[in-house]
């Protein structure tokens, strides 16, 4: 970093390229004061317009020097400087997705008051003197006084069991004496040897690579691959502990904050202190903090969302990517950037190790580890006596049951066998809701939403129908709006809530909860379901695939999937390793203790090799067919793709310009570009939407084809362009 040496004053002041956390194109060439030198990362405030704005030293003004009609950015207060290797992170990844580097600036600046002076609260500490009346309710506040922390006067109150006019009534008499504390007490530092673990020969082999990757301060990148219970996080720990040890920092991404919470308790375990955390839920007021305290180096540990990847980290020893093959990685909107990926970056960037771990990894990371480009370290054992459960497949075309029934009986008798022995069962199906499809009898119309090419789902406790896209909802009619009959609107398929409801009329004993992630079933619910599971106060939990994730349920030995197809034929080159991912995750759950478990998997596909390798639990057999079929046909990780979305509220422009577009594809080795098509959601949030896909081989350089392509276009101002390079959904 370079030192912000004073000038001497007589020397012209410096001029230099700006960066506003704004989408446009570049940098702007501001003047500093006289005096300021230009290092690159000093956050100064630059006006623009009528406004100001916060901004970035990001390099060399590209106007000639000495150019007096700049305007004047000013470093804030203490001239803070964003660390290089951020700066350096948000040129790649803007480079790479292209993004307007603004706009990845403002992900890494999200913390908007992050650089203003710090808030401080008035506490109280108890004095020397005593109050000239003593009363019993004056003495409990002293006494609580009397360790010498300082606390607020509501704390005090609270503490004491006293009204806050005790309290206040002490301060005047000169009891209690008032000191100022920092907004927040300072991060604590993680314990490296808190609690340590035995870890099994597997898992101590790879826990020494790890560390020595640490100490070794070098980048490198390891995918931790281990079934569900082998032991993973345990082992990365020790590489967590390693990073402490060395005084330096480490980053913990996790697909979705519902993981983070137990995770919290879990690091706390380990190492005597909760980490930094950062996702969406924080308040301003945590951010600020988080982020400042990653910046000065106090946080030692930060555990978050992808988001997490842009924080400004003073020096950074470790990156795990937990669950790396997870599609919650990938943000879709914004700019468009797949965090597993861009933490591989990070990690080139700051020289420091990085680790994916994942039962299930993403082909792309499989591929990586098998040829040797990335270390494979592999736990084969679940830890203890847990084995991996029996995965038997259910042949739906034959084991079927009444009409409008979705529980075979081979799933039925195996349930009442469950909960006969006083054990727990989960049934999984990945959608929520009461139906998918609500469809008139008489006349066919479907009931669809006016605003996306989506059907409307039913949600029957509410009675309303809801569109998951757009959130539209409207009250489930009672006559089909185009033919008029009533009675007619049925309920097409299952979600959670009418498995839920065929379930209860089988087993109206059994103790059942749903875990889905909707309005009904908010985050709260789903949290409680899960816990009221793993204390066992339920005996069956219904759920979509929040119920697939992480959780630990001892007692829970069978595992009932209810349409193992869905999304298995989607025409996306991943649909059938998320499937295959999916359903091996939700395997995972049976037998976790000493029971074994039971996996029973309703499909009519039972001859696909996704089945039958979750029937042989072969998850390599899987891999390796994967492999060959993307190899043949090109697909990611053997060649590149980049999607190219056409929205906008004006149908007919949205299609003329898919149409000049495709035609101004520049013809290149190795490119082909399909499209323009309309975009599985054709409409969307009343957006209609176009797709064009670029495929190319590893050898092109997409990212400058994409560049020279777009530029030589201009589009009709209301139409949106969205650029996806590596694309995980194709919606
Ligand atoms: P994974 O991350 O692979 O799912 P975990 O690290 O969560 O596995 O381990 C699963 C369970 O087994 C946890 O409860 C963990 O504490 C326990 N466990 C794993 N390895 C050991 C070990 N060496 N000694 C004691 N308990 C272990
Ligand atoms: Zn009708
Ligand atoms: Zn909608």
């Amino acid at each position: 970093m370079k030192d912000m040496a004073l000038k001497p004053a007589d020397a012209p002041a410096e001029t230099a390229g700006v960066l506003l956390p704004l989408p446009l194109a570049g940098a702007y060439d501001y003047k500093l004061p006289r005096g300021i030198r230009a290092a690159r990362g000093l956050v100064v405030r630059a006006p623009l317009g009528s406004r100001e704005s916060l901004g970035v030293v990001w390099g060399k003004a590209e106007g000639a020097v000495g150019d007096n009609r700049l305007k004047e950015a000013v470093p804030l207060d203490g001239q803070p400087i964003l660390p290089a290797g951020l700066c350096d992170f948000i040129d790649w990844v803007s480079h790479y997705t292209l993004t307007p580097p603004g706009l990845v600036l403002a992900m890494a600046l999200r913390s908007r008051q992050a650089f203003e002076a710090e808030i401080r609260r008035t506490a109280y500490v108890k004095g020397e003197e005593l109050p000239k009346r003593m009363t019993p309710t004056r003495q409990r506040v002293l006494d609580v006084a009397a360790d010498g922390l300082a606390r607020s006067i509501p704390q005090l109150a609270e503490d004491a069991n006293a009204t806050p006019a005790v309290v206040r009534g002490l301060v005047e008499a000169g009891a209690l004496l008032e000191t100022e504390l920092p907004e927040f007490p300072p991060f604590e530092t993680p314990g490296p040897d808190f609690a340590g673990t035995t870890l099994n020969t597997e898992q101590d082999l790879a826990a020494h690579l790890l560390r020595s990757g640490v100490a070794g301060h070098r980048f490198a990148v390891s995918l931790l691959d281990g079934v569900t219970g082998s032991g993973k996080t345990e082992t990365y720990f020790e590489a967590v502990a390693e990073a402490l040890r060395r005084e330096r920092q480490t980053l913990i991404l996790l697909p979705e904050i519902a993981l983070t919470v137990q995770f919290l308790d879990r690091f706390a375990e380990r190492f005597g202190v909760r980490p930094a955390e950062w996702h969406s839920d924080l308040s301003q007021r945590e951010r600020r903090r988080t982020w400042r305290a990653v910046m000065s180096g106090e946080a030692r540990v930060v555990v978050g969302a992808r988001s997490a990847l842009f924080l400004p980290f003073k020096a950074l020893g470790l990156i795990v990517v937990d669950e790396e093959h997870e599609q919650a990685y990938k943000q879709e909107d914004g700019a468009i950037y797949h965090a597993r990926d861009m933490a591989v970056v990070r990690g080139r960037i700051e020289n420091c190790p990085v680790v994916l771990a994942s039962a299930t990894p993403s082909l792309e990371t499989y591929v990586n580890a098998t040829s040797g480009r990335y270390a494979h370290l592999r736990l084969h054992r679940r830890h203890g006596e847990a084995v991996m459960p029996q995965v038997r497949l259910i042949d739906m075309r034959e084991a079927r049951g009444e009409p409008g029934t979705f529980l075979s009986p081979p799933l039925r008798e195996a349930l009442a066998v469950t909960l006969g022995a006083g054990e727990q069962a989960m049934l999984f199906l990945n959608r929520r809701g009461y139906a998918p499809l609500t469809l008139c009898a008489a006349c066919g119309h479907k009931m669809v939403c006016r605003q996306c090419s989506a059907w409307l789902v039913e949600h029957r406790y509410r009675k309303r129908l809801v569109c998951h896209h757009c959130g539209f909802e409207t009250a489930t009619p009672p006559q089909c709006p185009q033919c008029g009959e009533s009675g007619t609107l049925a309920a097409c398929g299952p979600g959670v809530e009418r498995v839920a409801e065929e379930f209860k009329l089988a087993f109206p004993e059994a103790r059942v909860a749903i875990a889905s992630s909707d309005t009904l079933h908010g985050p709260l619910e789903t949290q409680m379901a899960i816990r009221a599971m793993a204390k066992r106060e339920t005996d069956v939990l219904i759920g979509t695939q929040i119920v697939a994730k992480g959780h630990h349920f001892p007692q829970l030995t069978l595992v009932g999937v209810v349409d193992a197809d869905l999304g298995g034929s989607d025409g996306d080159v991943r649909a059938r390793e998320r499937t295959f991912q999916l359903l091996h995750q939700v395997a995972g759950r049976a037998g976790r203790a000493e029971k074994p478990g039971l996996v029973l998997m309703q499909t009519r596909n039972p001859d696909d090799a996704v089945m039958k390798a979750l029937a042989a639990s072969d998850r390599d057999a899987f891999y390796e067919q994967e492999r060959r079929s993307r190899e043949i046909t090109r697909a990611p990780p053997f060649g590149r793709l980049a999607a190219i979305i056409l929205s906008g509220r004006d149908g007919e422009a949205v299609r003329v310009a898919g149409r000049e577009l495709a035609k101004a594809a520049p013809a290149a080795r190795g490119v082909k570009v399909w499209g323009p098509t309309p975009a599985f959601y054709s409409l969307l949030r009343g957006q209609t939407r176009e797709r064009l896909l670029v495929q190319a081989e590893r050898f092109v350089d997409v990212q400058a084809y994409l560049r020279a392509w777009l530029a030589s276009v201009k589009l009709a101002k209301p139409v949106r362009l969205t650029v996806d390079v590596d694309p995980v959904s194709f919606f």
